[in-house]
């Protein structure tokens, strides 16, 4: 595509970067039929190729965003399903993100906007206060109804409705993890920031896995949210912080011996750590380290895939599990095959739902900011889902198994616990006794 920023424009890094990708898209339109908001609405300037021409015009020209151009990349997921489809490169994830980050300083959003924002920033990436607004989410449950009448309110009604109703026990009390193994690999496990909060389960299941693989895994102290959910918002300062601080925190183990790998369970986290040498790459003092641990970032999946597996235990193997691929995982970062195959080593058998390219709806906070689609996006990846009478949903990134669970009767769980079940850990609490004995 030709552009035609000034010079003077382009002396700014981030917007160079940008005019590189936006030359890159020769307009063939193969994106489109692969875009979640594409296929649901059919207006073009909710496609790909429509955003990337409004966002051009929007930086090219430095106009001040207008609220159709900030409604239609609002409504962009960034799933990233249009760059897996795109034939000619075309960053679409590094595109977007700055243009966020350009609304973000640019356009004065409406207040009940700019305060579901700032809330979320706010509350999310940060595991004590967020486990507060559960419990007060819990006793505001009555006030749903009333709040999904009022437009400007939809948002705190959708956060209303992803608050578990409460959490199993087998979620709050859980068994000790195994011991670290001292003398194997070093692993750096992210400690994340809603998940232990949602599914505390998922991390003391990984832990038991990696230490049945004879791993040594280090928690991070002061490591601290990824940085993703503020970042999808536009928050690019914050966004660089919390990269800042996660990097300084990994410094410091490594500091005490080597580390192989970043374990991460949370796709979206996976695919925003793959991407600090990117995001720190005009900072001369992160540039290097930030590279150094993205290189380092593993998904639980493929790291796990690398690992020697003890074998399974028959209860939990004969399972049909629907596997779900989260966007971050398979578009994000390229992560297809390892969770199949890891799901069927353990021998569940795996199915696959139709349009399992296309997103379930979550995309970090995008199904509390615009729960009107997301529901739609949801309902129909469930439908999809149940189409294949599975005994139970594996998912590799919570906010998918929210997103999912709250529209389906089907257990939904973590990849990583079905590993672990199937090596002799317990049975994930989501999956009942009877479910077993039907599959
Ligand atoms: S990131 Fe997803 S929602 Fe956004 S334009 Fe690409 S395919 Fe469409
Ligand atoms: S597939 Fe790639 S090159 Fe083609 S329109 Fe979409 S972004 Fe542009």
């Amino acid at each position: 595509m030709q552009t035609r920023f000034p010079p003077a424009a382009l002396a700014d890094p981030d917007m160079a970067q940008s005019e590189s990708v936006i030359r890159k898209c020769v307009h063939c339109g193969f994106c489109t039929a692969t875009c979640p908001t594409y296929v649901l609405l059919g207006d073009e300037l909710d496609s790909p190729r429509g955003r990337i021409i409004l966002i051009k015009d929007m930086l090219e020209n430095a106009r001040q965003p207008s609220a159709e151009v900030v409604t239609h990349i609002d409504r962009c997921l960034s799933c990233l399903s249009c760059m897996t489809t795109c034939p000619s490169g075309v960053h679409y994830g590094h595109l977007v993100d700055h243009a966020r980050a350009y609304i973000d300083q640019n356009y004065r959003r409406p207040w009940p906007d700019r305060m579901i924002r700032w809330v979320l920033g706010q509350v999310l990436p940060y595991p004590a206060r967020f486990r507060a607004a559960l419990a007060l989410g819990r006793l505001a449950q009555p006030l749903k109804p009333l709040l999904q009448r009022v437009p400007a309110l939809k948002p705190v009604a959708a956060m209303l409705a992803l608050v578990p109703r409460r959490q199993h026990a087998q979620a709050t009390s859980l068994p000790a993890p195994a011991p670290s193994v001292t003398n194997g690999p070093r692993v750096i496990l992210l400690q994340g920031c809603a998940e232990p909060v949602l599914q505390p389960a998922i991390r003391v299941a990984t832990q038991r896995v990696l230490a049945r693989a004879g791993c040594d895994v280090v928690l991070a102290q002061g490591e601290g949210c990824c940085g993703a959910l503020v970042h999808h918002m536009g928050q690019d300062a914050a966004a660089k912080a919390a990269a800042r601080r996660n990097i300084d925190a990994w410094d410091a183990v490594e500091v005490a011996g080597p580390v192989v790998a970043i374990v991460i369970t949370t796709s979206g986290c996976g695919t925003s750590i793959k991407d600090y040498g990117f995001l720190l790459r005009d900072d001369p003092a992160y540039a290097q380290r930030a590279a150094h641990f993205s290189a380092l970032a593993r998904d639980i999946s493929e790291f796990v895939a690398t690992l020697d597996m003890p074998p399974v235990a028959p209860a939990a193997a004969p399972l049909r599990v629907a596997y779900h691929p989260a966007c971050s995982l398979q578009h994000g970062q390229g992560v297809t095959d390892a969770p199949r195959q890891l799901l069927t080593r353990a021998g569940y058998t795996v199915v696959t739902p139709k349009e399992a390219h296309l997103c379930c709806g979550s995309a970090g906070v995008y199904n509390i900011l615009q729960p009107d689609l997301a529901d739609r996006i949801g309902q129909r990846k469930v439908a999809n889902l149940d189409r294949l009478g599975a005994a139970v949903i594996a998912a590799g990134n919570v906010g998918c198994a929210m997103q999912i669970g709250q529209r389906t009767a089907t257990p939904v769980v973590h990849t990583i616990e079905l590993i672990d079940w199937a090596q002799g850990g317990p049975r994930p609490y989501q999956i009942p006794p009877a479910q077993i004995a039907e599959s």
